[in-house]
């Protein structure tokens, strides 16, 4: 249905509802608000951003981050949301990736800004003194068979996981330890040799290989919910509940709030987690379309952030990825480097520990780790484990994530939006944008004349790179 005016009167905009004030959420409503349709975005949450969002500390009314949340150069989708929501100059870039072993010593990865990928990194890579000579050979090794297989050579081993790939490839454990394991665990929330070869392959693909921007740490200056201020959105509707849906025979028409307000419109994106989905539709109609069929099927894997405030400087440098654990990346939180944050990723040995166990643990580990702190003092920690962080982006994974758009004889006008949904990425803030925008397009194209997308291009692939395959 193309919506169309009577003679002489503009044609009233198509009105679309997204529920959910996430990434995904916000990018669809955004994206379609631009191209002229009337948006109505609702939240159950009084703040915006989901899982990428902030909560009010209750002990002094601060905005700390559920987690700290970290995109890089490659995330051209979501720099594109933050450039629509004018927000991009928010984001510092850290040009150089530290790694810092147990013994407190920092290796640094830098590229070269005059070196197309990816010979940006190599001379960096040559000086990484966190890797022995036969590491780094082994290492060069994979990059290359990575970048010489391309992009459909990953497809091809979306079934096969990690683990096996680096055996073939003779990659040993200390070196999957020291640099495998800190770059993968965090971008992918799952273990090295547990995810899939394809998302492993591509996220050195488009991180190190292909643009020599890709590798860029991009980290947001202010707590995440301030990011969301001020959206180009004619109507958001903060603590506004779904509690179900309308359908006319298998056509979406609109929503119940948890009031008892009823809300209709010509499509309807659901920007939830997927947990809620099949409850909503009722499992009829849920069997006639095949984006329900292995919701249940997908993995949830946990992480843990853990906010630390000592009584003297701890870090100096912006971030630093710890080789040995249990905290992966510790990131600084105030100008002198006292409050910092701490990630585990793939925590499912985490959840449930006791706080006051994490802590120790946490507080031995960077005593340890820096000679600075032995005598440091922990004044305060708050620990925070998403125990549904994101899904698992395990072999085999992209057979049960469903397309935004419904498919033939499907549920029509209701559009999925979330980083679960089919982007080809997995669940990060730029998967959950580009499902967006997916989701965008689709209703834009059903609902607009014309046609369009609202997808930005992938950093382009430098041309030492293509020479090599990519
Ligand atoms: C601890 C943690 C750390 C992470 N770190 C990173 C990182 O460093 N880098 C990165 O790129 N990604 C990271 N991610 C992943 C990233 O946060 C997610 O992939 C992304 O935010 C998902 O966005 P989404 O919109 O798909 O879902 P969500 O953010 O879950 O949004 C869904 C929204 O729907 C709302 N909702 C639910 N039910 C209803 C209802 N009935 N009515 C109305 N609204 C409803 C929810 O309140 C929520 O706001 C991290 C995730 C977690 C949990």
């Amino acid at each position: 249905m193309k919506v169309a005016g009577q003679r002489g009167s503009p044609p009233a905009p198509p009105r679309v509802i997204v529920v959910g004030g996430g990434l995904a959420g916000m990018a669809a409503a955004v994206a379609l608000e631009s191209a002229g349709c009337a948006v109505t975005l609702l939240e159950a949450r009084r703040t915006l951003g989901g899982r990428a969002g902030s909560f009010e500390d209750p002990q002094n009314g601060d905005e700390l981050d559920n987690c700290q949340h970290v995109l890089l150069g490659c995330c051209t989708n979501l720099l594109d949301f933050y450039r629509r929501i004018g927000v991009s100059n928010l984001i510092r870039w850290e040009p150089t990736v530290h790694f810092v072993d147990g013994q407190g010593t920092r290796h640094d990865l830098t590229g070269s800004k005059r070196l197309p990928a990816p010979l940006h990194l190599s001379a960096s890579m040559l000086r990484f003194k966190l890797l022995t000579h036969a590491e780094r050979f082994a290492f060069t090794r994979a990059m290359v068979a990575m970048a010489t297989m391309g992009r459909p050579g990953r497809d091809h081993l979306a079934d096969t996981p990690f683990g096996a790939w680096l055996d073939q490839h003779h990659q040993p454990a200390s070196l999957i330890k020291k640099l495998y394991d800190p770059i993968l665990i965090s971008a992918l929330n799952e273990e090295s040799r547990r995810a899939s070869a394809a998302y492993a392959i591509q996220v050195f693909q488009e991180t190190m290989l292909s643009n020599s921007a890709g590798y860029l740490v991009g980290l947001p200056d202010c707590p995440l919910s301030q990011l969301y201020a001020t959206l180009p959105v004619r109507d958001v509707r903060l603590g506004a509940r779904v509690a179900n849906l309308h359908f006319e025979n298998d056509t979406a028409t609109g929503v119940d709030l948890t009031t008892g307000e009823t809300l209709q419109a010509d499509a309807v994106i659901l920007a939830t987690n997927r947990h809620i989905l099949r409850k909503w539709v009722g499992e009829d109609r849920a069997n006639k379309d095949a984006r329900f069929a292995h919701l249940e099927e997908i993995e949830d894997v946990p992480i843990l952030g853990a906010h630390l405030w000592y009584d003297r400087p701890i870090l100096k440098e912006s971030h630093a990825a710890l080789i040995e654990g249990p905290l992966q990346w510790l990131f600084r939180k105030d100008a002198a480097g006292a409050a910092v944050h701490g990630v585990i990723s793939a925590a499912r040995a985490w959840a449930g520990r006791p706080k006051e166990e994490a802590l120790a643990a946490f507080t031995q580990q960077i005593k340890s780790t820096y000679p600075h702190a032995r005598s440091a003092t922990l004044l305060r920690g708050v620990i925070v484990v998403e125990k549904r962080a994101t899904f698992s982006p395990a072999p085999g994974i992209d057979r049960l994530r469903p397309h935004q758009a419904p498919p033939q004889g499907g549920l029509a006008n209701l559009y999925l939006a979330g980083d679960y949904t089919q982007t080809h990425w997995p669940a990060t803030m730029e998967g959950a944008v580009r499902s967006g925008y997916q989701a965008a397009t689709a209703v834009a194209n059903h609902l607009l004349e014309g046609r369009r997308t609202f997808l930005v291009q992938d950093l382009p692939t430098q041309w030492p790179a293509r020479l090599l395959g990519l």
